[in-house]
């Protein structure tokens, strides 16, 4: 295996803010791994997609390949990362297959002309998702999940060597949801690196070889999904109580449980 993410004390606060969103964590990630973040809201998963992005001015180190982020000119590192946003919003209204074409820009001339195989890259990226037929609708006149699979459609057609995936799934219905997860567990069998931020426990355990869970900022543990979704792990990060129990496959699952006895705890 090679590694192809190494972050050593990346700390970050944001300006004006006296905490740290993100806190002394230290990972590495190798070539086809799945690593699902977890965490409450506030705990720094966005913030540590962001930094991985090139997007903040982070402390500490967070090696690509080898190589300082920082130094990456942003070009480059946009033909290796695609990110997929926790908020999309184009300022423009364009049509889905225009969104999607963006995912080629890396690679585009200025004009932002689009080669055979460019075309190539974004008719795989329709069907792969399955939307052909929202190609010529309005993106601002889809719904919120609809959105979510053409700003999904448009990381596929950039094909990077690693994917950001920033709750990726949060508007999608379990159809949707299972069908672009296994879209991206097939990109990381071709060798693509996936690092996606869960709401849903449950979605990120079926999902990861990995997972990181967060707390204020800072890494409260990481495994395999068996190894760190655990009751005491959910109540000491979420304070929630819950039942885990083991599904399909042996994957862990987890049951939020709402006994009348907790109404005032
Ligand atoms: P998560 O994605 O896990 O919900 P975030 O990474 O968005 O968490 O936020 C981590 C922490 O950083 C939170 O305390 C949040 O309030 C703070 N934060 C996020 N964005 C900003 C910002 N633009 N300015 C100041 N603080 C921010
Ligand atoms: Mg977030």
């Amino acid at each position: 295996m090679s590694e192809v993410l190494k972050i050593e004390n990346l700390s970050y606060v944001y300006p004006k803010s006296s905490k740290k969103a993100l806190d002394s964590l230290n990972f590495s990630v190798e070539k086809g791994e799945i690593i699902g973040i977890i965490g409450p809201n506030g705990s720094g998963k966005t913030t540590l997609i962001k930094a991985i992005s090139g997007l903040v001015e982070y402390e500490g180190s967070i090696k690509l390949f080898g190589k300082e982020i920082k130094s990456i000119p942003r070009t480059e590192l946009a033909k290796k990362i695609g990110v997929m946003a926790q908020e999309f919003s184009p300022i423009y209204d364009a049509r889905a297959i225009d969104i999607v074409e963006m995912g080629r820009t890396p690679y585009t001339n200025l004009f932002g002309d689009l080669s055979d195989l460019d075309k190539t890259y974004v008719d795989f990226a329709f069907k792969a998702l399955n939307i052909a037929h929202l190609r010529e609708r309005m993106f601002y006149s889809l719904s919120g999940g609809e959105r979510q699979i053409v700003y999904a459609a448009k990381v596929f057609a950039q094909s990077p060597e690693i994917f950001l995936l920033d709750e990726a799934t949060v508007h999608l219905d379990i159809g949707n949801a299972q069908h672009l997860l296994l879209k991206m567990k097939e990109r990381a069998i071709n060798g693509a690196t996936v690092i996606a931020t869960f709401h849903d426990i449950n979605q990120a355990s079926v999902f990861s070889d990995r997972i990181i869970v967060m707390k204020s900022g800072k890494i409260y543990s990481m495994g395999e999904p068996e190894e760190v979704i655990t009751r005491k792990m959910i109540k000491e990060v979420y304070n929630a109580t819950c039942e885990i129990v083991k599904g399909p496959s042996n994957v862990v699952n987890v049951l939020m449980t709402l006994d009348t006895m907790l109404v005032n705890r």
